[in-house]
């Protein structure tokens, strides 16, 4: 089949490999029908997420149909369509069990990896590095989805893929980013990246009753679509000063809850900035927290931070003392895809909600590369690039 394979940094590359298997009587195989770039997959690309090897497909936001089925699949048959988490989870241990899908501890074979970093080992996700078990991803023609029970869930046949495929990631990831600040009707939410996952954070944020949600973002098309998408109220940062701005539109007390939609390579401004660019550059620092840093600063006191762009290792210069002496309660993690999942296709059913509205361009699989650098450099207004296997 054909798959893009990761080959260093900016390096993706259109092969011939062999096609899944079942490997075990939970798996399933899906012939892929869209597949997306997340503004995770960037990492990948810019050579941030350690453990990748050459060779690697990449990819782990996906929908498809079922074409194959192990001995001890239950729910599914061949022929389903489906959308798929792109966190994997066995569905049977205590943190799975509790609704934790990302916190699984089944999914990834290569917890030993993790656990010097983290302490423990989280769950496999599709398509993003030995770290995270090793698992093929989604720009390729077919993929295997162990525990296919519990990540992939079936979608009518009537609602076209644009509609559905963010269900994969971006949608419960934003819906998650929402569901920890535990919002209550009236309350202000200001959103760092108005990028897919930030869209949909906002809109999710004024489905569970915000009042006002602010967007903070530097490109103009991402602020108006969270305009029109969230009835989001626009912050360029590069006009004005983020923090600033949120403490006189809200009155002199800073917004209720705050979410990070950009995570590790956030764009600093000024000698903060360069800091953070020149310690990643050498490594002696992984992430760039410039979000955090901002949030912890502009949150209301007692308010609550979401953080949900993704981070991988080690950060600097975090202001504990604004966080801690302001009662900050902080929330994060890879998102629970099988608790929010279903939800939110019966959202789409009902019509509530249009997310194929993030989607600017669509591409062949074989234009990945082009699809990557699109996506990264926002060129030609691009926010999210559905690509057609
Ligand atoms: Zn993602
Ligand atoms: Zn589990």
């Amino acid at each position: 089949m054909k798959a893009v394979c990761w080959h260093g940094a900016s390096d993706v590359r259109v092969e011939t490999v062999p096609d899944p298997k079942i490997l075990n009587p939970r798996d399933a195989i899906l012939k892929v029908t869209a597949t997306t770039i997340c503004g995770s997959d960037l990492h990948i690309y810019d050579g941030y997420i350690p453990s990748m090897q050459a060779g690697d497909i990449m990819g782990h936001e996906f929908m498809g149909e079922v074409v194959e089925v192990g001995s001890a699949v239950r729910k599914l048959k061949r022929g389903d369509r489906v959308v798929v988490s792109s966190i994997i989870g066995c569905g049977q241990c205590h943190f799975c069990s509790q609704q934790q899908w990302s916190l699984c501890d089944n999914s990834n074979p290569n917890g030993w990896m993790q656990e010097p970093l983290f302490g423990y080992s989280t769950s496999g996700i599709f398509g993003y590095s030995h770290l995270f078990g090793g698992y093929a991803g989604s720009f390729a023609e077919y993929i295997r989805i162990p525990f296919a029970d519990h990540g992939a869930i079936r979608v009518p046949s009537e609602i076209p893929d644009e509609k559905i495929l963010p269900l994969s990631d971006a949608f419960p990831t934003g819906y998650m980013g929402a569901d920890f600040c535990n919002i209550q009707p009236g309350q202000t939410v200001a959103v760092w990246g108005a990028g897919p996952v930030g869209q949909f954070a906002m809109l999710s944020a004024r489905m569970m009753g915000a009042e006002r949600v602010f967007a903070i973002d530097r490109v103009p098309e991402r602020l108006v679509l969270a305009q029109e998408f969230a009835k989001a109220e626009p912050i360029n940062y590069e006009e004005v000063d983020a923090g600033e701005a949120l403490k006189e539109l809200t009155g002199g007390r800073g917004p209720d809850a705050c979410i990070d939609a950009v995570g590790l390579e956030a764009h600093g401004m000024g000698l903060e900035g360069f800091y953070d660019r020149a310690k990643q550059a050498v490594r002696l620092e992984t992430d760039r927290p410039h979000v955090l840093r901002q949030m912890m600063v502009a949150c209301r006191k007692g308010g609550t931070l979401s953080v949900m762009g993704v981070y991988s290792g080690f950060i600097d210069k975090v202001p504990m003392g604004a966080a801690f002496n302001k009662g900050l309660t902080i929330r994060m993690g890879q998102m629970y895809g099988q608790k929010y999942i279903p939800k939110l296709v019966e959202m789409v059913e009902r019509g509530e909600v249009d997310p194929a509205q993030v989607f600017t361009h669509q591409l062949p699989l074989e234009q990945t590369k082009q699809g990557f650098e699109m996506f990264k450099h926002k060129q030609d207004k691009c926010i999210k690039v559905l690509l057609k296997p």
